[in-house]
């Protein structure tokens, strides 16, 4: 019997231990994936209503598609001024929160560009707006190149941009691509330059600072090292 194959038939006992740091990179890097998935439904069933299963309903939000930044991969930008420009109202972007809470969502992930003529005031004042009009709604906003441009576009720390949008109502950052904060593991973010890379995972190391959550997104490649 594998390692794989002995940490998951101790999983599925009755009282089975914590999962060590190592285990856990063991079954992320070796395990056969139908073999865990049976074992992380087993164990799902044994500890919660069988036939419950919970799960979030998000939105994601466009606000605005302005953007100075030209990342390769990316066919929703355009550059300022350009035909196809769009920048949504409060009204806009709020209706599209109340189709979300028609349908008993709890978050959006909202995201643009990096608009070089958007100032702070007019994020904290959306922020402030989405937060007193759906207050049950979680803001996950931005991403670290959104704050490093307003930093940039306003001359603030980006230290300053998180503690003034979080003063204002959002409540999480989306990782944008960069949430290993892993060197050796290639970002997924703007135009691929290490410079860039290494500014957002500081951001990123900064929003952790405000905050005790975190998310990771699966696909950006990665193994059990770095996830762990
Ligand atoms: S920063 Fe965002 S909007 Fe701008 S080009 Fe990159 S992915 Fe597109």
């Amino acid at each position: 019997m594998t390692r794989w194959q002995e940490i998951l038939e101790l999983q599925n006992s009755k009282n089975p231990p914590r999962l060590s740091e190592e285990e856990a990179v063991i079954l992320y890097d070796e395990a056969d994936f139908n073999a865990l998935r049976q074992v992380a439904l087993d164990r799902r069933r044994m500890i919660n209503a069988p036939d419950e299963v919970t799960y979030l309903i998000d939105r994601n939000i466009n606000y605005g598609n302005s953007c100075t930044i030209n990342c390769q991969f990316c066919s929703f930008y355009r550059p300022p001024g350009s035909k196809g420009v769009y920048l949504q109202s409060n009204e806009q972007i709020s209706a599209r929160v109340r189709e979300l809470e028609d349908i008993e969502g709890s978050r959006i992930l909202m995201q643009g560009g990096v608009d070089p003529e958007l100032q702070i005031e007019w994020y904290e004042e959306l922020l402030r707006y989405l937060h007193e009009t759906h207050p049950t709604i979680d803001l996950d906003c931005f991403s670290p190149i959104e704050i490093e441009g307003i930093a940039d576009v306003c001359g603030l720390s980006t230290l300053a941009v998180l503690e003034r949008l979080q003063s204002a109502g959002m409540h999480g950052l989306p990782g944008g691509g960069a949430e290993m904060l892993v060197d050796d593991l290639e970002a997924m973010g703007p135009v691929r330059i290490s410079e860039v890379e290494t500014a957002q995972k500081e951001i990123l190391s900064i929003a952790r600072r405000l905050s005790d959550a975190g998310e990771i997104m699966l696909g950006g490649g990665g193994g059990g090292d770095e996830f762990l």
